[in-house]
């Protein structure tokens, strides 16, 4: 029979590949031995970091799947996001912290999403639930992904559940958080070796607004106008992409993860809109997003109200 296969998010981040391999142990576990971890795609340095700390092989890219195929799906649940083929393959199960969104299936099937602010958070209650023992790389991958995901407790999207399970997870895995997460994060920074075409694609996230097409990447530094050296030719990138998908706004936020505030190069015809949800002007294309760190929180509902 074939493997059932684990995936998170095409542009994977840490949470959808960490997960992935959490959750193919956490079926093992529950007697489901034949699934595969995967990805739509490598890992980050971010995640790239902690794979090594803990010594863990990335799981192996697949392009896309096919109607023989079942699925977990990690991390997300919109097609527009995951597989491109998605809606022929049998989904057998859903983990996830995200909005519903453009979703449905021809099966039942097993759906868990609960409001935290990581899919591994949820992944811990599962093994607490079934009365499953975390061993310490698992602790310490599920430990990474609320780290990534929370941006070390420092996201509005972060939850005490969060919190506290990290925390613990932390004990088992033994590192000190602080320590452990900022050189995580900050190994997610280095962005040098980056062209402008790869910047804009590390972590972008395409979803229909009001009708509107809407792409909101983003990027972590400690350095913002580091990367701001480069925008024109970053711009240069965007309206191509903005020219082939047809698509009505960009929205490239820059996020300090130190300062815990973003700017963000803006284009498209409905830039003005971000100018008007933030009550900011754009200089430059550029907007300064005070206190602004989190996509799924601060930036795609608060457009969806001005859009
Ligand atoms: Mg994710
Ligand atoms: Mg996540
Ligand atoms: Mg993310």
């Amino acid at each position: 029979m074939k493997e059932t296969l684990i995936f998170g998010h095409k542009n994977p981040d840490t949470d959808s590949i960490l997960s992935s391999i959490v959750v193919a142990d956490l079926e093992a576990n529950l007697q489901n031995t034949n699934v595969k971890a995967c990805s739509l795609g490598n890992p980050n340095k971010e995640t790239q970091y902690a794979l090594n700390y803990f010594n863990v092989q990335a799981p192996e890219v697949i392009s896309d799947v096919s109607s023989d195929d079942t699925v977990i799906l990690v991390d997300h649940n919109d097609f527009k996001q995951s597989a491109d083929s998605i809606k022929d393959a049998k989904i057998y199960k859903v983990i996830d912290h995200h909005c519903i969104s453009g979703f449905d299936t021809a099966y039942p099937l097993d759906f868990t999403v609960k409001p935290f602010g990581c899919t591994a958070t949820i992944l811990y209650s599962l093994y607490k639930t079934n009365n499953i023992e975390v061993n310490k790389t698992v602790a310490g991958l599920m430990l990474s992904a609320i780290i990534s995901d929370t941006l070390l407790f420092n996201s509005p999207t972060c939850t005490p559940a969060d919190k506290s399970t990290a925390e613990e997870l932390a004990k088992i895995a033994g590192v000190d958080i602080n320590t452990y997460g900022l050189d995580m994060l900050k190994a997610g920074t280095d962005l040098s070796s980056f062209s402008s075409e790869e910047l804009i694609n590390l972590d972008a996230k395409q979803s229909e607004i009001n009708g509107k097409k809407v792409i909101v990447a983003q990027v972590n530094t400690v350095a913002i106008d580091d990367v701001l050296k480069n925008q024109q030719d970053i711009e240069s990138e965007i309206t191509k992409v903005i020219d082939n998908k047809g698509l009505d706004l960009f929205v490239f936020a820059i996020t300090d993860i130190m300062a815990c505030n973003s700017k963000a190069i803006v284009l498209g015809n409905c830039a003005s809109s971000v100018e008007k949800a933030y009550n900011v002007k754009l200089e430059n294309n550029v907007a300064f997003l005070e206190g602004v760190v989190s996509r799924k929180k601060q930036i795609i509902p608060v457009l969806g109200e001005n859009l």
